[in-house]
């Protein structure tokens, strides 16, 4: 609920208009809308059916993440009783919640609550029809999920290329690249051919998104290109318990969100989805190339591409993965997998998180993982609330082979012989460094982590073999593993860009 101030205050960025009953303040497929609080009168928000999600009165306002993203809409507003509103444009609101900490802190947190709502209605978002053989059709649910996108999947055979994929306001595309799509729904920014910066962060974890927010703060023109989801791996946390500041948690969506917001605040330039495919050291000017024939040129260059899921190494995995097979747990996972028997695998955190939140979410969950205590690799909270939640504890348990068919999973076998029932599985068995991308360029280690400092013989901590390219987060080597590490280190990379684009300033000539 807004307070009296906040309306006073929006009453003096908008304007106050009325609507009758029947009116559309907007529909399903707009492409943006403004900021609506509610003085007097009624409205209702309608799925793309016409059924009633919910209904809004006084003091309450409408939207959710789309306002800000500005993504397609995905639902309907329409008047239920004779309104009286405050109006007010997209970007004079998105200027104020820069500056008025309070009412950014309702705003977000109410939108990001109902962006995770929607993603539990049927029928609500992106309708995308192929059939679960086809490799494209998969990628698409897991574009859909790691953007936290509200979408329906019909699992069936398509005429010609899948997947057929259908906007919302009706717009179809046919075997549309995931950048298609993404640009469609107005999430990606679009870029130019060629693009030159001061600094290009490759990769929007939280090492990214610390950098771009002291790299702009601090005037560098600076440009952060993901490959799919801004946020990263954290984006997919269900409740980040250690971050500085946030003594209750914090979900990785708000983390990811407010990051996002205040990285655009202060001028940096976030461009999804832009895969990295290779990295051209030059002198003064670096090139990153991406895939569809973009290319960077920036002075320095960060490199923050973290991890990827470690798999399981068992047959037919692919044939479960996006079905009943998952990486991460959110709000869709949590509804689909209610009252089923469920596996976690894995000793860490992430783990025991993913646990927690989907036996709150009714399912019946064991947590199988291979060492024989877990107080040797979860924090001890974790493990009090797994008993807490009445999480199953399986130690020295390793999975051998999966059964089922048609991507149902039904059991499992441990590699000790037994068969266990399981309808899902969640796997958080570690991560693998993103760093295939750069060939030979940086110096690696043994694992592919990124070495940086006096063992890369380099001139800064977080500087890598090459003059003017730093690395930040995860995917460094020895980093430790963790949001706030990552966060810390792609702002102290910021100091560094500054002290080499310094240096670099000074030896060039007057003339140039
Ligand atoms: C489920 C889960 C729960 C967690 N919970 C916690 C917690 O409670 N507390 C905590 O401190 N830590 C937690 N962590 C760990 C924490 O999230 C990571 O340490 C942190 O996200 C690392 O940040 P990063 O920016 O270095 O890398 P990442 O988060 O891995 O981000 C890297 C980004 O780079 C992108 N990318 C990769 N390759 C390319 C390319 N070629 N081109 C463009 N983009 C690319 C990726 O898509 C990704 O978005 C958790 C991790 C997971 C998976």
């Amino acid at each position: 609920m807004l307070s009296v101030s906040q309306l006073a205050t929006l009453a003096e960025l908008g304007e106050e208009r009325t609507a009758d009953v029947g009116d559309v303040l907007y529909g399903v497929g707009a492409q943006s809308y403004p900021f609506i609080a509610i003085l007097e009168g009624e409205v209702a928000i309608l799925d793309p059916a016409g059924h009633e999600i919910i209904r809004h009165g006084p003091s309450r306002f409408l939207g959710e993440m789309n306002f800000l993203s500005g993504q397609t809409v995905f639902v309907t507003a329409t008047v239920t009783q004779p309104l009286r509103y405050i109006a007010v444009d997209r970007e004079v609101m998105r200027a104020q919640l820069f500056e008025d900490g309070a009412l950014s802190g309702l705003v977000l947190s109410t939108f990001i609550a109902r962006r995770e709502a929607l993603q539990t209605v049927q029928g609500v978002g992106l309708e995308i029809a192929g059939p679960r053989s086809s490799a494209a059709t998969m990628r698409m649910l897991d574009f859909a999920r790691s953007n936290r996108l509200p979408f329906s999947w019909h699992d069936e055979p398509v005429d010609g290329a899948a997947p057929v994929v259908r906007l919302p306001g009706g717009a179809e595309l046919r075997a549309p690249s995931v950048g298609e799509v993404s640009r469609a729904l107005g999430i990606g920014r679009m870029l130019a051919r060629r693009e030159e910066v001061d600094l290009v962060v490759v990769g929007g974890g939280p090492a990214g998104l610390g950098a771009a927010v002291y790299g702009a703060s601090e005037g560098l023109e600076t440009l952060v290109v993901e490959s799919s989801a801004l946020g990263g791996q954290a984006g997919t946390s269900r409740r980040i318990e250690n971050y500085l500041g946030f003594p209750a948690g914090i979900t990785g969506t708000e983390l990811t969100s407010r990051a996002v917001v205040q990285a655009r605040k202060f001028g940096a330039r976030p461009a999804t989805p832009y895969q990295a495919v290779s990295l051209e050291p030059g002198d003064g000017r670096h090139t990153v190339r991406l895939e569809d024939d973009h290319e960077i040129s920036a002075r320095a260059v960060l490199l923050a591409t973290g991890a990827d899921y470690r798999r399981l190494p068992v047959d037919d995995l692919a044939e479960y993965e996006g079905l009943t097979v998952f990486y991460s747990a959110g709000p869709p996972e949590a509804q689909l997998c209610g009252a089923s028997r469920v596996a976690v695998v894995g000793g860490g955190n992430s783990a025991g998180q993913a646990a927690v939140w989907l036996a709150r979410g009714g399912a019946l969950v064991t947590l199988l993982h291979r060492r024989a205590d877990l107080r040797e690799t979860m924090s001890d909270y974790l493990v009090r609330e797994l008993e807490r939640y009445g999480v199953a504890v399986r130690d020295r348990s390793e999975i051998a082979e999966l059964h089922g068919g048609d991507g149902r999973l039904e059991a499992v076998t441990l590699t000790d012989g037994e068969r266990l029932p399981f309808s899902f599985l969640f796997l958080f068995l570690g991560a693998r460094p993103c760093t295939g991308w750069l060939g030979d360029t940086v110096a690696r280690d043994k694992d592919g982590f990124i070495l940086t400092g006096a063992e890369a013989h380099a001139d800064h901590l977080l500087e890598t073999s090459v003059p003017g390219v730093f690395a930040a987060g995860d995917v460094r080597s020895g980093s430790t593993k963790r949001c706030a590490t990552a966060v810390g280190e792609g702002a102290m990379a910021v100091q560094f860009v500054h002290a080499r684009l310094g240096r670099t300033q000074a030896a060039r000539p007057a003339s140039v």
